[in-house]
């Protein structure tokens, strides 16, 4: 009887064949390959956690709600904010400004209304003003407390004096646009004049030509990316390179929100500077997302490109983010899509010289 000895059976397995060898390092691969596409399917399955309805200071006097979206079910979700600005040191009575009404996804709809009432009714006080922040309503409200929309639809049965100024059409910044005016019937809209077409003329972005490939891919494989159309009844146009909201918005009072014509992610978006807290709500100008998604052109994260998905001009992108860098006294330049909490003048100004 022939006795395989410990020794002879090791020495057997390092006589393997190589096709053996071959076999076993291919089917660790396939292994690893197989294990990496499931975490990454898991990971793409996996729904958006459920928004906290919760607006964060971020700065003194400004709020960010977070919250997650995603484009297409196979693109991971990415963040989105809304804010709200409290301006209770510079106007009379103590007033508030939300920055951005999000999406269309309704429990991102809920929260945002949920965090609204909790944070008005904690620290008191009334909804002055609404900015959507791509499309941007200014509504010269006074809301607050126990039922936001009621409380606003009494006010506005009264008063009839609002207004919504838009940044940019895309769907992420004025998927909640209808409802809201439909809560709202006498809002007015302002808009960049430049961003009209897309806003209230019906035309598509995805029209457009751009200057990546990316882009010009992504405009006949995917569907329009603004899908909300507003009448430009009574609309107010925000016209020139910059300006002070308050010139459209007699109310309001005047170095509280500067407007800046950023063109190139769309052909007019608009971004806000909140004077008070020297803060650049840069909207789409620049977003702060990780190397997951697609074309971000960020490994790790901090300030970067648009994505080039959604950006019908880069080097028009370039050009805003190179205005917003002059604004001098500015301090932190907050993007709409954003996992960090803002970046600082002097690391958003790093990457704009950086590409
Ligand atoms: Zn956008």
């Amino acid at each position: 009887m022939h006795v395989v000895s410990l020794c002879d059976a090791f020495e057997h397995s390092d006589k393997q064949s190589p096709s053996s060898s071959a076999m076993a390092i291919s089917f660790s691969t396939a292994s690893l390959v197989a294990v990496g596409v499931a975490i990454f399917f898991a990971q793409v399955a996996r729904q958006p956690p459920a928004p906290l309805a919760t607006f964060e200071e971020v700065r003194p006097s400004l709020y960010r709600l977070n919250y997650s979206w995603r484009i297409l079910p196979v693109i991971p979700s990415m963040p989105v904010a809304t804010w709200l600005v409290e301006s209770s040191t510079l106007m009379s009575p103590k007033s508030w400004i939300l920055i951005d009404a999000g999406t269309d996804v309704t429990a991102n709809q809920e929260a945002i209304l949920q965090g609204i009432k909790s944070k008005l009714s904690s620290a008191g006080g009334s909804l002055k003003l609404i900015l959507c922040e791509s499309p941007q309503f200014v509504s010269e409200t006074m809301c607050s407390q126990e039922s936001l929309l009621q409380t606003c639809q009494e006010w506005l049965a009264k008063h009839h004096l609002v207004c919504a100024a838009v940044t940019h059409g895309h769907a992420d910044h004025v998927g909640a646009l209808p409802k809201l005016l439909d809560a709202y019937p006498d809002v007015k809209v302002a808009y960049h004049k430049n961003e009209e077409p897309f806003i209230s003329g019906g035309a598509q972005y995805t029209d457009l030509e751009g200057d990546t490939w990316v882009f010009n891919l992504a405009r006949k494989a995917l569907p329009p990316l603004n899908t909300t159309l507003i009448s430009s009844n009574e609309a107010i146009k925000l016209d020139g390179s910059s300006g002070d909201v308050a010139e459209y918005a007699k109310w309001m009072s005047k170095d509280i929100l500067l407007y800046h014509a950023v063109p190139g992610h769309t052909p007019g978006m608009v971004a806000f500077y909140h004077k008070p807290t020297k803060s650049v709500v840069a909207a789409d100008s620049f977003m702060q997302i990780s190397a997951w998604f697609p074309f971000s052109n960020a490994m790790k994260i901090g300030p970067g490109i648009p994505l080039r998905l959604g950006t019908q001009s880069l080097s028009r992108a370039k050009e805003s983010q190179q205005k917003l860098t002059r604004i001098s006294d500015a301090t932190t330049y907050f993007a709409s899509h954003d996992s960090l909490v803002g970046a600082s003048a002097e690391s958003f100004k790093k990457f704009v010289s950086s590409w």
